[in-house]
Formats: C-alpha cells, structure tokens, sequence
C-alpha cells in the first residue's frame, strides 16, 4: 500500500520507538542510479559504525525510483544487515524529497543526512555528534572546499546561496550545505512543516533552533556520475527563491511604479506639446517601443506571479510530498508484513 509522508503519525511512532530503545542515530542517504557507488557506501559507512559503538546507528536508504539496479542492491543490503532499511519514492522527486521520506522513517535522537556518493565523509559525523551533544540542535557540516568539481558548477552554487542570503527571508550557512545533523526536535519540525517543493537546507534553517557549523571538504565522486542535472539544479533555485523570498514580488511592484510615473510623465510632456505647439507628436517608433517593453515587462510579472501562485496551489491542495512504492517492511520476503507499512501512515 503506497504511503505518504504524515508527519503527527510518523514522529509518533518514532518517538515511542525511541523510549523503547530505538537506536541513537539515523543516517538518512538519497539513492538515485548508484549501483556504482552502493558496494563502496555500505562498505564505508559498516567501518564507520563500528567505529561509532557503543552508539547504536541505523541506516536508512531513500531511494529515489532509481530505474538502475540499485533497488536489488538495496534490498540485499537490507536483508543483509538489519541496521540497513530502506524505502522506494513512487517516482523520482529528488534528493530532498528522498531525504524528508527517509527522515520520515528514522527511528534516531538524532539523525544525520548525506549524499550516497561519498563526497561527504561519513567519519565527519563524529565531531558532528560532539557538537550535538554539546547542545546544538541542527550541525551544518559546510564544505570549504568541493574537489573535482566544474568552475562553472562552483560558480552557479556560490551565485545561489549568495542570491538567497541577500534577498531571502533565512539565513543559510554561507556555502549552503547539503549534509547535516538534525535533532529529533528539529526532525519533527520539519516533517510537520515542510512545503510542497521543500528546499532542506532553507527549510532547517528558517526552523530556528540552535546551530553549529563544521568544516569539511567536499571529495570527489567515488564512482558514478552526478545525478543533479542542470535543469534540476535550475528547478532547486527556484523553487528555494519562491520559497523563502519575496524579492521578485516586491521588484515587481517597484517596477509598475517606476513604469507608471515615467508613463505619466510622457504623458504630460505630450499632452502639452499638442496643446502648446499644435504640432502632432511623431509616433510610431516611440509608440512601438514603449507597447513592446510594456508588453515584455508585463509578461514577466505574470511569469512570477505564476510561479508563486502554482505552488501556493499545490500548497492548498496539501496532497502528501511523496507516496511510498517499497520498503524494508513492505519487502515480501522480510518478516514484517505490507499492512504494517499502512498503518503507521494512518492510510
Ligand atoms: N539524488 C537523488 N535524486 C535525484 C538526484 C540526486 O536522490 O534526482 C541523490 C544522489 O543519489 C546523491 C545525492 O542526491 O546521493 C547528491 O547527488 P549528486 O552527487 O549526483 O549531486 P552533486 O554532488 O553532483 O551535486
Ligand atoms: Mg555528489
């Protein structure tokens, strides 16, 4: 039975899982088309927790319909292990939504999410915690500096967090970052709240809470290539802007303003220039121009305002952000039966 995110019910069944001695952390990993990469993360991330004992860990998979051979592997990891769970996207929502359906199902006090590449050591997660225990509630593990990464991908990241710290209503860390620690406080917040399109990074940070920051640098891929395509990237951008900035909106109004008082203000000149010369006002080029770059302004105010009104709609419909295909417990050849699954979502 497909699931959706239902956040009351979802942290509820955390939170009793946790006074019945649910493990401490969760590491929620987005899974998209890395069959490359997975032998090597599960590998890693074994080593990494035997390092963590006598902290209980637990791992959990967010695979975002993969269409590679990922699934296959993640299910033999989790049959494999029983640290390991993981649950399938109905379709490809990326990597935040991943991320929010994988938060969803962490059973942790605290619970740290990453990239499956291992472009994020996972070992950073110890200094993490100490920070979390020293208690900060969101740890942002922000990258000083991204090996094997294009001048141009460089650049357009640096260009959006810049753009949505100067003129979005949240503060993000100053390179952004997409690996973090959250507390369970700050977990069922988000889940409570997250918007139709979430942007995790400007979501946590516009939650408030207490932070800490740690440095690390970014490695290059392990194997694989990226799955963030320019398009996605483009997409990210806009929808973190509409959501945690207004600027478009109030460089909207400005600018009919702008165009009102210099429209009135040729206005006058011309009425006065027939009135006092008897002279008709050549027109046609100064008439062409002004319909075309009103036209073309206008055009661009109803593009953004659009951009704000679909996805106040989608907001309105308040549809679940994702719906379940699979999971560890729907997993027929696991113990747990597929109603459970059901019935933890309330559906
Ligand atoms: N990812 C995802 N859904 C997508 C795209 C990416 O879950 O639609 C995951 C991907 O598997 C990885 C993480 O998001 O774990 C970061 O993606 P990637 O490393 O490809 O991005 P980059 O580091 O190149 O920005
Ligand atoms: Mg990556």
């Amino acid at each position: 039975m497909p699931a959706g995110l239902r956040p009351d019910s979802v942290t509820l069944e955390a939170n009793l899982m946790n006074s019945m001695g649910g493990p401490e952390l969760s590491i929620v990993i987005p899974v998209y088309n890395e069959e490359a990469v997975l032998p090597a993360l599960v590998a890693r991330l074994r080593t990494f927790m035997e390092r963590l004992a006598p902290l209980e860990a637990e791992v959990i998979l967010a695979d975002d319909h993969s269409s590679d051979r990922s699934p296959e592997l993640l299910k033999e990891i989790c049959r494999s292990d029983s640290r390991f769970r993981f649950v399938r996207l109905a379709k490809n929502s990326g990597s935040h939504v991943a991320i929010l359906a994988g938060l969803a199902q962490a059973h942790g006090e605290c619970a740290v999410f990453l990239a499956a590449d291992l472009q994020d050591p996972p070992e950073l997660i110890l200094q993490m915690l100490d920070l979390w225990r020293a208690g900060h509630h969101v740890v942002w593990a922000v990258r000083e500096e991204r090996e094997g990464v294009s001048k141009a991908d460089l650049f357009l990241a640096n260009t959006f967090y810049r753009l949505l710290n100067l003129l979005g209503e949240v503060n993000l860390p100053p390179r952004g970052s997409d690996f973090s620690l959250l507390d369970r406080k700050v977990m069922d917040a988000l889940l409570k709240s997250a918007g139709s399109n979430p942007s995790l990074g400007g979501e946590v940070a516009r939650l408030g809470f207490s932070s800490a920051q740690v440095a690390y640098t970014k490695e290059k891929r392990a194997a694989g290539t990226t799955k963030w395509t320019l398009k996605k990237k483009l997409t990210a951008f806009a929808d973190a802007f509409v959501s945690f900035s207004y600027a478009p909106l109030r460089a909207m109004s400005y600018l009919g303003m702008l165009f009102s008082f210099l429209g009135f203000g040729y206005a006058l000149i011309v009425v006065v220039l027939r009135l006092m010369t008897r002279t008709p006002v050549p027109g046609w080029s100064s008439l062409i121009v002004v319909v075309l770059v009103l036209g073309g302004v206008q055009m661009m105010m109803l593009g953004i305002l659009g951009e704000y009104l679909w996805r106040t709609l989608e907001a309105a419909r308040q549809r679940p952000i994702y719906f379940l295909e699979d999971s560890s417990e729907m997993d027929t050849s696991a113990d747990t039966k597929p109603q459970q699954v059901g019935r933890r979502f309330g559906t």
